[in-house]
């Protein structure tokens, strides 16, 4: 049996999350956020029993001295936690064609996250700082590194949901098919809904929305995800802050072959410039949008078009779901706080008889679970996703086996 505190790391671009959970309470007992505030900037901040701290750095560090910076300054000394870690979880963003579910780091585990950066470049390769970091901070716990992928719930998707339609040896000699992203989220959120409506899972028809800097929509059939909006890459779907989501793919040929740009500068274009981002010209943010939406028309269109992709994906997905869908999930920074892109998703949906409880809806934020549907609608509800406690059961349940 292992101790029950699971170090879990996320770590990402612009972020890293971290956090001490308590495996057996299932508590979060320390967690944290590093934001690279700029070049030249970083913040650390993290909680403690409510209690906030804060620290910031004015020249950049590498991520092994973020990281040694929260062991030794935080995990070590305020604390006196780090004798108490038994294992580290790590988020992942692409496992794949080979990582179908959580693994114990291995060098080979190591080898197949490398070979899938190539199709989460801006993810993977962050990542293995992340288990390179952890790996020297933690130098007793070598082989207790768990890596979680965020691919690993989308793997029961249907080839009828993950081919794309380009001749079949891209797929069969290349792996070019739709793998998703967001499922430590989505599968999250789906356990929450379960207990919140009382149906087994394996029994539970939902449409899961994560809406955060990244977005992404999952169909679930029996508690089995059958389809996912993020693609090959977290590019693909719905409209995100920086991100185009879906595109005709001759858009590219055009910025290539007319405007003479290079693979490079459309791949910026289409992954940092893109988005609420590009659609308003002012903010890749929601709540800089949000305040300006009655006053500033760019910014009025970036949510509409937002909402209307969302929309569509849903209704799409309500196609999947064999005649019953329990419920519609919304989760991440704007499906948990955002009441306008709510309530403008859901009045697409009538014809799913899904309709909005207007108190309710306003209610629910800051962190808030619950449902914001009207009494004969379809149950639309808000789950705050917490992507660290499935990391640590994922972690402890490995270890422990
Ligand atoms: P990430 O994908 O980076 O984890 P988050 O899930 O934190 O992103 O979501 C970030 C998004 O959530 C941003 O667009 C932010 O504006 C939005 N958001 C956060 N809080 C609020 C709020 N109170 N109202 C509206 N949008 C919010």
């Amino acid at each position: 049996m292992c101790n029950p505190l699971v170090f879990t790391l996320n770590c990402g671009s612009s972020s890293i999350k971290f956090a001490v959970i308590n495996s057996v309470k299932n508590k979060i007992v320390l967690s944290g956020l590093v934001d690279f505030l700029g070049f030249s900037e970083i913040s650390i901040s993290w909680v403690i029993e409510s209690e906030k701290y804060n620290k910031k750095f004015k020249k950049s560090i590498s991520y092994l001295d973020i990281i040694r910076f929260i062991v030794c300054n935080i995990l070590k000394q305020d604390l006196k936690m780090y004798d108490y870690i038994s294992c580290i979880g790590h988020r992942v963003v692409h496992g794949g064609s080979n990582l179908k579910k959580s693994e114990i780091i291995t060098e080979k585990i190591i080898r197949h996250i490398r070979n899938a950066s190539f199709f989460a470049p801006l993810h993977n390769p962050i990542n293995l700082l992340g288990i390179q970091a952890a790996s020297v901070c933690f130098p007793h716990l070598k082989k207790k590194n768990i890596a979680v992928f965020d691919t690993a719930f989308h793997s029961t998707i249907p080839k009828t949901s993950y081919l794309y339609a380009i001749p079949y040896a891209f797929y069969k000699k290349y792996g070019i098919r739709r793998y998703g992203a967001h499922g430590i989220s989505h599968s999250y959120v789906m356990h929450g809904a379960s207990e919140f409506l009382k149906i087994p899972v394996p029994k539970l028809n939902i449409i899961t929305c994560h809406l955060g800097n990244g977005a992404s929509v999952a169909a679930i059939r029996n508690g089995i995800c059958v389809d996912t909006s993020m693609g090959l890459t977290p590019l693909e779907g719905l409209v995100m802050g920086t991100r185009s989501g879906d595109i005709d793919p001759a858009i590219i040929f055009f910025m290539y072959n007319k405007l003479k740009m290079n693979m490079k500068d459309i791949e910026n274009i289409l992954i940092k410039k893109s988005g609420l981002l590009g659609l308003s010209e002012l903010s890749s943010d929601l709540r800089d949008l949000e305040d300006k939406y009655s006053c500033n028309s760019k910014a009025k269109l970036s949510i509409d078009v937002f909402c209307h992709r969302l929309s569509k994906y849903i209704s799409s997905y309500s196609s999947l779901m064999e005649g019953r869908l329990d419920a519609l999930i919304f989760t991440g920074g704007i499906g948990e706080n955002s009441c306008l892109i709510r309530t403008i998703t859901v009045s697409y949906l009538s014809l799913l008889n899904c309709k909005i409880n207007k108190e309710s809806n306003m209610l629910i934020k800051f962190g808030k679970k619950g449902l914001i549907s009207a009494k004969d609608s379809v149950s639309i509800l808000v789950i705050p996703t917490n992507e660290e406690l499935v990391i640590a059961k994922e972690a402890v349940s490995l270890i422990s086996n």
